[in-house]
């Protein structure tokens, strides 16, 4: 055991104050300023949006190691890696080590300092430019260690939790394959690449997995597949699995978990499974209320009518098909605008919510409002409801299908209250 031997010298080593062995491995290889450190916990670095935050200069975090991956060899153009689990007191992330030099220093169950560390959103990296120290360990809370992220890679035991896994996790899965869509091709990253969707079940949920380029038409309807090192990624809003040039798919003949799972892609579609695939939010704000006659056509789709003089009548005409109504021949439609807190990676954006979804927002509520064109009366309604938990898709910023959630705690506000 070439670990245990490692062990016992660090064990060693570690009689010495923790802080002490860090700051003599680190600064006896740099000459850097050491308040040019900025130690950040794991909940701080989950935080940093590294798309919009400033992200502080030699982002640094002391963890202990809860796992570690094999070595994975380099091939001609790929540095070496493995990955590793690490926790502090605020939570757990993964690592990525693109390099075999620091594989001893990562020890399950030790300290770690990572200095100078690549923050990824999801998880961060140790590059060349990255230094390691190994600490004391120091106690992790349960909650942390049990909720704790898997090893990159990592089999995950259920579709669920894959789907349950922050963006950009690299995972695992078996699963039954019920359905195959035809291949075609799509651009990525300026390249032609073999494109397919596959739909995929186990006894836990369902997940949609997107197969590229070489493992696109390789396995059938019915089949039981192995999906080795996919991607959890959004894709509209809405999280897929999707395969990467290191995943691999094999298809498998027997796995007892999946024996009694049935080929129906049917269930599916039902109320259950889909659920699991509809990202979840909450409405928090409300910034615009805007009742308007829409065209009565189905075809014109709702569309906003203008008002227009004809023969020193207003009217109102349908930009869409150019048809012109009196007032009370149009739709009463309705459009607002409000703040969507995201549940999956806490961002807020603005979007838009149209009548069929605001009017499901009320009954949800057991509130008997109508729509009508009075626009501070609209407004009123929806601040009562709101904080509003839904699941929902959304197609450029417009919230499409949506399911009200939790309806609990709003039935014993109004009971309070005096509602009936
Ligand atoms: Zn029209």
């Amino acid at each position: 055991m070439q670990v245990k031997s490692h062990n016992d010298k660090v064990q060693a080593s570690l009689k010495e104050n923790s802080a002490t062995v860090y700051a003599k491995h680190y600064f006896s290889n740099h000459d850097m300023n050491p308040k040019g450190l900025n130690m950040l916990t794991i909940n701080e670095i989950k935080q940093i949006d590294v798309e919009k935050d400033d992200i502080p200069a030699t982002p640094s975090v002391k963890a202990v190691v809860l796992s570690k991956s094999q070595l994975e060899k380099g091939t001609g153009n790929t540095k070496p890696k493995f990955y590793a689990v690490i926790a502090d007191e605020t939570g757990s992330i993964s690592v990525t080590i693109y390099n075999d030099k620091d594989y001893d220093k990562f020890i399950v169950g030790f300290g770690v300092v990572l200095i100078n560390i690549l923050l990824k959103q999801s998880y961060v990296a140790v590059t060349s430019r990255s230094d390691v120290a190994i600490c004391k360990s120091f106690a992790i809370p349960d909650d942390v260690t049990k909720n704790a992220v898997s090893l990159p890679g990592q089999e995950v035991p259920s579709l669920k939790s894959a789907m349950l896994s922050p963006v950009k996790t690299i995972l695992s899965v078996k699963a039954k394959v019920v359905k195959v869509s035809p291949s075609t091709t799509k651009s990525f990253n300026g390249t032609e690449l073999a494109f397919q969707e596959l739909a995929l079940k186990d006894n836990t949920g369902s997940a949609t997995l997107s197969v590229w380029d070489q493992m696109v038409n390789t396995c059938e309807t019915g089949q039981l597949i192995r999906v080795n090192k996919c991607r959890v990624r959004l894709f509209n809003d809405v999280k897929k699995l999707s395969t990467t040039r290191d995943s691999t798919l094999e298809v498998i003949n027997h796995d007892d978990t999946l024996d009694d799972v049935s080929s129906e892609e049917e269930d599916i579609n039902g109320d259950e499974p889909a659920n699991l695939e509809l990202p979840s939010g909450t409405l928090v704000a409300v910034f615009e209320v805007d009742p308007y006659l829409a065209c009565p056509r189905s075809a014109c789709n709702n569309k906003k009518l203008i008002t227009v003089l004809e023969k020193e009548k207003y009217l109102m005409q349908c930009k869409n098909c150019m048809s012109r109504y009196r007032g009370d021949n149009c739709n009463l439609y309705i459009r607002s605008t409000m703040l969507l807190k995201s549940n999956h990676d806490g961002d807020t954006k603005k979007v838009t919510i149209f009548k069929p979804n605001i009017l499901k927002m009320f009954e949800s509520r057991g509130v008997s409002s109508t729509i009508t064109a009075d626009k501070n009366e609209m407004f009123e309604n929806l601040l009562e409801i709101i904080p509003f938990d839904i699941k929902y898709t959304l197609i450029n910023n417009t919230i499409k299908e949506m399911k009200a959630t939790c309806l609990l705690f709003w039935m014993l506000i109004r009971f309070r209250r005096g509602h009936p």
